[in-house]
């Protein structure tokens, strides 16, 4: 008998891991730089915190979310997104006031499995609670393109759009629904579904959207707090040099989003999979689910995608593969001389020999290789340098090469 991963799930294993692990660290590294500590909520939360939070009509809660009854009778969901489990924790927390928050993990949704879409996907984001100044949407994308771009993601675009709040949308969302009304006959199933349920979809549906010549707009309706609000997002991002896209058909999959709408586009990526990201304005959600009101920011990336749109293949995360003429023994004892110096370093602990040792360090693609001699002596190989070193100089001789 041999097992699978379920349908939809993959594991994830080297050499495809190494990217991971690079973005991985460049995301810790970036959410630090702009002040997000880490935030980890449970990966099951109560089922109704989705349906209120998210959105009762949305695709995710209607049929996407893993929900189960656990052994004493509760309703549980794997979380299908992160927002609404970090808003509960914020509010939980009874944390008030300027309150920053970045997470990584894994996510649940029962989709159509295909290249860059899972049932179990891994999505990095950050919130930004409790400001309702422009300078925080501007602050939470400026660090969603500035991860991306050292990522390796360099060929994306960032959309942006105003989806207005509860001053100015539902005006709008009437005068769409009397539109998408006059346009029944023309669109899909699901199109013609979303004009009750939720006209703004409609927009953001590659199968209706180009069937529709001139629908309204929501930037044509928006209040003069909402205008002024996009107006300045688009002000701030000029100021830091983020480039972007205006993109009035924007609208985004999940209910709680107000004003600024936006994502992160891979070009050259097919359409099922070129969202590497994406987020809003989410003014409203705490409310929702029974707190303050408490005005709020965010985005979330999916990591499976990003790495894509990297290129995927990374060499092994280390800086030197130890070759031992002395055997293995010997060679733990330099490999740990190295380790405690910061240095990554692997070697062979099987005996093998020294030409099968060499076969091993070309496979892993390492910048140099470390040959620890009979007398005890290194040396030290890279692509057109050569030299002799004692053990104890390696770690300043690499660093003198970085
Ligand atoms: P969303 O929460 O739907 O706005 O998703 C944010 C990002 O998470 C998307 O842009 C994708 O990069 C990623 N994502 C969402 N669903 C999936 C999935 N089923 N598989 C892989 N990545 C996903």
């Amino acid at each position: 008998m041999s097992f699978q991963p379920p349908k939809g799930t993959a594991d994830l294993m080297p050499p495809r891991s190494h990217a991971w692990r690079r973005a991985l660290k460049l995301w810790d590294d970036w959410t630090e730089r702009f002040g997000y500590p880490l935030v980890a909520t449970p990966i099951f939360e109560a089922t109704e915190l989705f349906e209120r939070g998210v959105g009762g009509t949305t695709e995710v809660v209607t049929k996407q979310m893993y929900t189960f009854t656990d052994k004493g009778g509760r309703s549980l969901t794997l979380r299908p997104e992160g927002t609404a489990g970090v808003v509960r924790a914020y509010l939980d927390s009874g944390a008030t006031g300027a309150w920053k928050g970045a997470y990584s993990g894994p996510f649940f949704r029962y989709e159509r499995p295909q290249k860059g879409r899972y049932r179990q996907f891994w999505q990095l984001g950050v919130e930004y609670l409790g400001v309702e100044s422009a300078v925080a949407d501007a602050e939470v994308i400026e660090l969603g393109y500035r991860f991306l771009e050292s990522a390796g993601a360099r060929e994306m675009a960032l959309h942006i759009n105003s989806i207005g709040d509860a001053a100015c949308r539902p005006a709008y969302v009437e005068q769409l629904r009397q539109y998408l009304e006059g346009h029944r006959d023309e669109l899909s199933e699901d199109g013609r579904r979303l004009i009750e349920t939720n006209p703004l979809r409609v927009l953001d549906s590659k199968v209706d959207r180009p069937k529709l010549a001139d629908p309204p707009l929501v930037t044509d309706h928006l209040c003069e707090a909402c205008r002024e609000h996009y107006e300045q997002v688009k002000v701030l991002l000029d100021a830091v040099g983020i480039p972007y896209t205006e993109d009035p058909y924007l609208v985004r999959g999940l209910d709680y989003y107000t004003r600024t709408a936006f994502e992160f586009l891979g070009i050259g990526l097919d359409a099922a999979q070129n969202a590497l990201g994406g987020g809003g304005r989410y003014d409203v959600l705490a409310e929702t689910i029974g707190g303050p009101h408490t005005p709020a920011v965010g985005f979330a990336l999916g990591l499976d995608r990003v790495v894509i749109a990297a290129g995927g293949e990374e060499a092994v995360g280390l800086d030197a593969y130890l070759v031992s003429e002395r055997g293995p023994g010997e060679a733990l004892a330099a490999a740990s001389q190295l380790r405690q110096a910061g240095l990554r370093i692997d070697f062979d602990a099987e005996g093998r020999s020294v030409k099968a040792q060499f076969r091993t360090a070309r496979r892993l693609e390492v910048p140099v290789i470390l040959v620890l001699k009979e007398d005890g002596s290194v040396d030290a190989q890279t692509e057109g340098e050569r030299q002799t070193l004692q053990v104890d100089e390696v770690p300043a001789w690499m660093e003198g090469r970085r």
